[in-house]
Order: C-alpha cells, then structure tokens, then sequence
C-alpha cells in the first residue's frame, strides 16, 4: 500500500570527510515486514559531527560515501504486505537500529547488545538525511497528534537517559547527579525528572546549555569553570552524596568527580565515550564504598516510554531545538554545529520541506 510515492528522492550524502552533497536516490523498495516512512525531521547527533570531522569513531569507519543521520521521525507512505503495526498515513517515531532478533542478547531484552544490529549512519548502514528511509516494522512507533516529530526525533538521545535510569535503577526521590550538558546530558535530565528524581543535579562549562538544563528540570546547576563540582554537591546533599550519577560528556575528570559525588552503596553510569581508553580512578572508593559501576550502551525497550513520557508533557523538550534546516543545507547545519556549541543545542534538519 501507498500514498503518491515518488520513485526517486534527495538525499544528502557525505563522501569523505567534511563533503557532504546533494544526490537524486532510488526511494528504497520495501520487504514485507518493512515501512517506507517519510523523513520529517532529522536531528544532528554527536555521532554525525564525529563521522563527518574524522570518518571514523572507534573501529566504525566511513570506507564509501554514507548518509549520515540517525534521530528521525516522520510519516507511514507505505507499508509491506505483512506490515500491521502502523498504517499509511500514521505519524512516527524510528528507533535506529534493527536487530536479529535471534541471538542471546535479542532474547535476554538487552537487544542493543546484539552483535548484528544495523543501526542508522553507522557505517556501513546509511542513515536518515533522506526524504524516505525504510525500517522493519518493530522498530517504527505511532505517536499522537500532540507530538511535534522534532520532539518525536529527540526520543532517540531520550532514550539514552531513560536507559540509564532503569540500568542505574534511579527511584522516585533520589538525587541525582548528571555530567555534561550536551544533547545527550539534557534529554538525561529530562529522564531523571520524569522518573522522579527529586534532586537533580547538573555540570558543564556553557552557561547555555546549563540554562537549557534547568528548562529540563534541573534543581541544580554548576558551572565548572567557576565552581569546584565536589564542594557543591557535598553542600547541596549536605556531605552525604548523591544517591546515582551518569556522566555523559566523555570527559575523564567529569568521570572522576561523578564517581566522588556518589553516597556510601551508590551508583554510577559511563555514558559518555572518552576519547582515551583508560582513566584512573579511585579503587578503593569504589571497593569501600560498594558503588555499582554500569556501562551504557544506546538503549533498549525505551521508544514506548519515551514517546509517552514526552506526549505527558513532563518536559518540553522543543526547547532544546535551537536550529533548523533543510535537507539541501545539511552540511551547513553540520558546520554550525561544529562552530557553534555555544549557541547550539539541538540541530534539526526537515528533508520534507
Ligand atoms: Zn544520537
Ligand atoms: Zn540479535
């Protein structure tokens, strides 16, 4: 089934580093169990700005020309034959990988542990600065009519929040203290407060982004370039400690003072990538104090809350939006949002406009 589907689309597609063009592509044909959805609204992620800066992250590497993008939303064109998740017509949400199904992790729940996944803009698999993208079905999400498909684009760095909570098993009332105010950082505030985090506490150097925070949530704010993040967590938990901290920046002294904000039994989640693979930390801490260390991975299982976490209007989550392109202009909005962090927040490119 479909609705005035064109036969080609635009796209843009990045061929080395920092070239990004403009192309006429077949629209993809569709299997039985898939959804051709049309893309109308992409944001730009820290992932995007890594491959398009240096063509690689870790041992993913940009070999040939890629499209880049993997935070989508945007409307059902058409459906396969054994599609019964969504009709055409029904405004989406993308989850960006798509997994087996069949391994160990797929069957555990913990599915972004799957060693097949084939996530969106990571190389080889081309993502979503396209006019229409297809995924299977399970991984495509009705949201309301009350969902704008910025917000419903902004489900994906959601997610990694909403995942940190339920692997850091964040409980109504906690505190909790959050490093690194990025996209990432700031939807993970928006996570703490919809689970009911009592305290929220965040750092980062830009005054913007800790503004932004407070938009989200946030009970308290400390800009680290002028404050010491140590003395004031110990004043705000008066000596005590946070209960939980997820430091999301990659930056190995945020790790550190994340790991010493913790109460005696707390828990903490590296969310944020460092650049280097080791960074020391204080191991009798962690041993004496019995803290719990999680790893965050993307997520799993969290489109269906996120999508209604953020149709609650338990945050606004538009107002992360600071820019907004076309398709034709994605490389410029890739270069505004290299030159640009501290006016940026969230960067959003509409292929259908
Ligand atoms: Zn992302
Ligand atoms: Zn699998």
């Amino acid at each position: 089934m479909t609705n005035n589907v064109p036969t080609t689309m635009k796209a843009a597609v990045m061929h080395s580093i920092r070239d990004i063009r403009i192309e006429t592509l077949p629209v993809p044909q569709l299997k039985d169990d898939e959804v051709l959805v049309k893309v109308m609204a992409v944001g730009i992620c820290g992932s995007d700005l890594h491959y398009y800066t240096d063509g690689r992250i870790g041992h993913y590497k940009v070999e040939k020309p890629i499209i880049l993008g993997h935070e989508c939303a945007g409307e059902v064109a058409a459906i396969g034959a054994n599609v019964n998740r969504v009709k055409v017509g029904d405004r989406v949400a993308v989850e960006p990988g798509v997994t087996c199904g069949t391994c160990e992790a797929c069957k555990e729940g913990r599915y972004n542990l799957c060693p097949d996944v084939e996530f969106l803009a990571t190389p080889p698999v081309d993502g979503a600065f396209v006019q229409y993208i297809k995924m299977r079905q399970d991984f495509v999400f009705q949201i309301p009519d009350t969902l704008s498909y910025e917000e419903a684009a902004l489900i994906e760095p959601f997610s990694v929040g909403i995942h940190a909570a339920a692997r850091t098993k964040l409980q109504a009332g906690e505190i909790v203290a959050i490093m690194g105010m990025g996209p990432v950082g700031l939807m993970a505030v928006a996570a703490a407060k919809a689970v009911g985090a009592s305290q929220i506490i965040v750092t980062d150097l830009e005054p913007l982004r800790l503004e932004a925070a407070k938009e989200m949530g946030a009970t308290h704010t400390i800009n680290v370039a002028e404050q010491d993040p140590m003395d004031e967590i110990s004043k705000i938990t008066r000596g005590k400690g946070v209960d939980v901290a997820w430091e999301t920046a990659g930056n190995p002294a945020a790790l550190q003072s994340a790991l010493s904000s913790l109460r005696r039994g707390g828990r903490l989640a590296i969310v944020g990538l460092p650049a280097q693979n080791e960074i020391p930390l204080n191991i009798p801490f962690i041993a004496d104090n019995e803290v719990d260390i999680y790893g965050i991975f993307r997520y799993a299982n969290t489109y269906p809350k996120g999508i209604n976490f953020l149709s609650s209007g338990v945050v606004d989550a538009k107002k992360l939006v600071t820019d907004r392109y076309r398709l034709e202009d994605t490389m410029e909005a890739m270069e505004r949002a290299l030159n640009h962090k501290n006016e940026c927040l969230k960067i959003v490119v509409y292929p259908n406009q």
